[in-house]
C-alpha cells in the first residue's frame, strides 16, 4: 500500500510513523489577482521576504513568487521555513497577513495586483521537508510525497519529488509481485527507499544546514547583501536551490554541488 494522502497523512499516522520533530517545516500561501501581465512568459521570485517596510523590519527565510497563468490571473505567493517545527510555532506568524503586509509594502512593480474574489481568498499550507515522516518503506507500507516530507528545504517545491517518488514505488511494486517469495518480495519493495535515500538523502541534508543557516536574520542580510549581487555566488545559490544541478559531470558548480550530497549524511 501506498500513503500518498498529504502532509497530515492519516494513513501514515494509522500505521504509527509520527512527524519528526528535526526536520524543516515551511508554510506557503498564495492567491490569484486579475493583472494585464497575466501572460508574462516567466514568473518572478522575491528572495527577500520583509514583514514590513522593507529594510526595516524582519527579514524572513523565504521567498515571495508570481507565477503568471494566462488566463487574466497570476498566482501570487509566499513561503517561508524554520529548521524545525517547534521553531515555526514559536515565530507565530500569521501568514495571510504577511501576504498583505508584503503586497502592500513590497508590491513586484508593474504587475497592478487586483484580487480576484472568485478565485478564493488567500490560502496555504504546511510544507513538510527533509524526509520528515518515515521509515519511507516498512511492513507493506510506503510513504510518498508529503506524507513522507518530500518538499525541498531549499525551495519548498514537492510536487517533482511526489511524482519521482510515485513513479519509483510503482517500479518497486511492480517488480515485487514477480517475486516468488515473501523475502524476495520485501526485499524488493525496501528498494524504493534505498533508491529515494540514495538520491535526495544527501541534498536534503544539505537543505536542513541551509535552513539553519538562513533562519538567522543577521546571516540573511549578509548573504543578500553579499551574495546576491555576485555572479558566481548566484550561479552556485540557482543550481543548489533549485535542483538543476547535473548530478553526473557539469561544470565546476555541478561537480561541487553532486559532491557535498555525496559526502553528507543522508537524511
Ligand atoms: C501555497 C503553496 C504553493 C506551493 N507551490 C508549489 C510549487 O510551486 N511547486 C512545487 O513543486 N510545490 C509547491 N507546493 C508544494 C506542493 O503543493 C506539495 O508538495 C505537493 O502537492 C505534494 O503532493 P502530494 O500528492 O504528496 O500531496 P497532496 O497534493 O496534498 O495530495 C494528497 C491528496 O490525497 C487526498 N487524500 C487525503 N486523504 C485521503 C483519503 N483518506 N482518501 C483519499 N484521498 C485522500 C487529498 O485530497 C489530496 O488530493 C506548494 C504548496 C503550497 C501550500
Amino acid at each position: 500500500m501506498v500513503a500518498a494522502d498529504g502532509v497530515s497523512s492519516r494513513f501514515a499516522l494509522s500505521v504509527g510513523r509520527e512527524r519528526r520533530d528535526d526536520r524543516p517545516m515551511g508554510t506557503a500561501v498564495r492567491a490569484y489577482y486579475r493583472t494585464p501581465r497575466h501572460d508574462d512568459p516567466f514568473m518572478e521570485s522575491h528572495l527577500e521576504l520583509w514583514d514590513g517596510e522593507p529594510g526595516r523590519s524582519n527579514l524572513l527565510p523565504g521567498y515571495g513568487w508570481i507565477f503568471p497563468l494566462g488566463d487574466g490571473t497570476v498566482n501570487v505567493g509566499l513561503g517561508s521555513v524554520s529548521s524545525t517545527p517547534a521553531r515555526q510555532s514559536a515565530a507565530g506568524i500569521d501568514y495571510r497577513r504577511l501576504m498583505e503586509t508584503w503586497l502592500e509594502k513590497s508590491a513586484p512593480e508593474g504587475w497592478d495586483l487586483v484580487h480576484e474574489p472568485e478565485r478564493g481568498p488567500i490560502r496555504g499550507a504546511a510544507l513538510p521537508m527533509g524526509y520528515n515522516r518515515g521509515p519511507l518503506y516498512a511492513d507493506g507500507v510506503l510513504l510518498a510525497g508529503d506524507s513522507a516530507g518530500m518538499v525541498s528545504p531549499f525551495n519548498g517545491e514537492g510536487i517533482a519529488y511526489g511524482l519521482q517518488a510515485g513513479r519509483v514505488a510503482a517500479e518497486a511494486i511492480s517488480q515485487a509481485r514477480h517475486r516468488a517469495s515473501d523475502e524476495a518480495r520485501e526485499a524488493t519493495l525496501a528498494t524504493y527507499a534505498d533508491r529515494m535515500r540514495a538520491d535526495l538523502g544527501g541534498y536534503y541534508t544539505l537543505g536542513r544546514w541551509f535552513v539553519r543557516l538562513i533562519e538567522h536574520p543577521e546571516i540573511m542580510r549578509v548573504c543578500v547583501r553579499y551574495g546576491l549581487p555576485r555572479k558566481v555566488v548566484m550561479q552556485f545559490t540557482l543550481k543548489l536551490l533549485s535542483d538543476c544541478y547535473e548530478p553526473h559531470g557539469g561544470d565546476w558548480v555541478d561537480r561541487v554541488i553532486a559532491g557535498l550530497t555525496r559526502v553528507v549524511p543522508s537524511a
